[in-house]
């Protein structure tokens, strides 16, 4: 194996880590994969190859499965004082956060965002969560009820944890969307099999460690690396997994309900989106440029909820346009590392070649560059610019599918009837996010309740919160992630009737 070189703009810790040999966790062991096989990791700032990790198969993911169902079984950390579990989830809340930055190297490195963005993003995000969720480890539980049968009777629900769950995430915030992931099922006493994302793999590896260092029982949380299809299918597909919990893509999200179908496993999908920001024109112009373009062009466009389609009232139309424009010619885009970097590469070259397929596929429907476009200036990295599409329709490409990069198409209403702008806004497979810009409160909430999305911003894209419920509507995905309700989602209801 070549010698690699870590990016010198890394700190002494983070360059030590992503050059030591790389193993997965598997019931408290630190191990290779059975097969002896790993696979590359690569910087998407240079496509160089930054390490290597075990490649994950079939047999690995039996013996994480069985170590999670031997861990739940066993009756040692179901039993375990929901205030002991909270204890151990804000433990590892805390070592998150003394690495914070060292995360956010690695996210960096591995993902290509900024640097800037992820230390006070991804990896505060991500210690919020555990917190949030160690907070409701003592609050999980059922209620009495009276009974119509009659009075003789004493009933109550028991809510309890789902068993063992299969965990697969993708790549946009490899260590956040862990976070999402486990610290509500743990929280709920459920044991852990994650897969992470092949293309960014080591924030979660650095996680494992800290697991580990927490005190979590052995089995209890087991990380895996490895590809969708030698790892994620066949834990998708395990018998002796209760529940599966997905985010990525709404095709993937289809074959893991498929998988499931062999012992009915509980599913829940966090998917795709193609979601609208709808600027009407008593909006804070200001605010709605900075915002509208935040929406889109934050994490590189590289959101499930990102505001890719741009409805703006005539009125401010070309104002709104050329705002935003203005702020997609001013980002810098650099490698993520790089102090000046406002904008990094894309994840991959996948990625890379996908989203100029969409940009190019634009341009020959007849779509105009108003800002951005195809080519990127840059010799190497999966680096692409902003871009800002109009003179769309609603039957293209770039308005019907999901881009996953920095393009947004912007698109012109002139209706006063609202209703006619929320039907455009909601004409999509997908449900998950909106935004509506407006100084106009009876509008702002009107069209709020109108839009089939779960999650609804008023002046602001883009806010997230441990607290907040997130989850989409139609075929952008099943379930929520967060707040109270996602422990619906980690627990089995259990009802206990006594005949007194
Ligand atoms: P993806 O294929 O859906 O990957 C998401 C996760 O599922 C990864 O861990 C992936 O493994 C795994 N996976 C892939 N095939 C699988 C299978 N047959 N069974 C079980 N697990 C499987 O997403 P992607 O290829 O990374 O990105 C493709 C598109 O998905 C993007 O362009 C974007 O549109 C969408 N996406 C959405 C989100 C979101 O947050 N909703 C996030 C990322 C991507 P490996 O990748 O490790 O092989
Ligand atoms: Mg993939």
């Amino acid at each position: 194996m070549a010698t690699l070189t870590v990016d010198p703009r890394v700190s002494g810790a983070t360059a030590e880590f992503v050059s030591s040999r790389h193993l997965m966790y598997i019931d408290g062991r630190f191990v290779h994969a059975a097969s002896g096989k790993t696979f590359p990791v690569y910087n998407p700032a240079t496509g160089d190859v930054i390490t290597h990790v075990p490649e994950a198969e079939e047999e690995d993911v039996n013996r994480a499965v069985l170590a999670a169902r031997r861990a739940f079984d066993d009756g040692q950390w179901v039993r375990m004082a929901p205030s002991a579990r909270g204890r151990l989830l804000w433990k590892l809340a805390d070592l998150i956060e003394q690495n914070n930055d060292e995360f956010a190297e690695l996210e960096s490195l591995d993902n290509g965002k900024p640097f800037s963005v992820a230390r006070v993003a991804d990896a505060p995000l991500t210690v919020d969560m555990f917190r949030y969720m160690a907070g409701w480890a003592t609050k999980i539980s059922g209620s009495t009820l009276p009974l119509s049968a009659g009075y003789d009777f004493h009933s109550y629900t028991l809510r309890e944890p789902i068993g063992v769950v299969a965990q697969i995430i993708p790549w946009n915030f490899p260590l956040l969307m862990a976070a999402w992931k486990l610290a509500p099922a743990l929280a709920c006493g459920c044991t852990v099999v994650l897969k992470l994302a092949e293309q960014t793999p080591l924030s979660g590896l650095r996680l494992a460690q800290l697991i580990d260092e927490a005190g979590f029982p052995p089995g209890v949380v087991n990380v895996l690396t490895g590809y969708g299809e030698g790892a994620g299918a066949p834990l998708a597909a395990h018998d002796l997994v209760d529940k599966v919990a997905f985010t990525g893509s709404t095709e993937v999200g289809k074959l893991i309900v498929k998988a499931a179908a062999g012992n009915l496993k509980k599913v829940t999908l966090e998917l795709g989106g193609k979601s609208p920001a709808i600027v009407f024109p008593d909006a804070r112009i200001d605010q709605a440029i900075a915002g509208t373009a935040s929406a889109i062009f934050f994490n590189h466009g590289q959101c499930c909820c990102a505001g890719s389609r741009l409805y703006v009232h005539e009125k401010v139309f070309d104002q709104v346009v050329e705002g935003v424009s203005h702020v997609a010619e001013e980002i810098k885009l650099a490698p993520g590392l790089d102090p000046a970097c406002q904008m990094g590469p894309l994840v991959s070259d996948e990625q890379y070649q996908k989203v100029i397929g969409y940009i190019e596929s634009g341009i020959s429907e007849g779509a105009k560059i108003t800002a951005g476009g195809p080519v990127s200036g840059f010799e190497r990295g999966y680096f692409v610019r902003p871009t800002v599409l109009t003179n769309t329709n609603p039957g293209m490409k770039v308005v019907q599918e999901e881009i996953f990069g920095p393009v947004v198409c912007a698109v012109p209403f002139s209706d006063e009837d609202v209703d006619r702008i929320v039907k455009r806004a909601n004409d999509t497979v997908y449900g998950l996010a909106a935004s509506v810009w407006t100084q106009n409160l009876s509008l702002a909430h009107k069209v709020a309740r109108s839009l089939r999305a779960g999650t609804v911003w008023v002046n602001c894209h883009n806010v997230f919160d441990a607290s907040l419920p997130f989850g989409g509507y139609k075929q952008s995905g099943w379930g929520r992630e967060m707040g109270e309700e996602v422990l619906h989602n980690y627990t089995e209801i259990k009802a206990v009737t006594v005949a007194l």
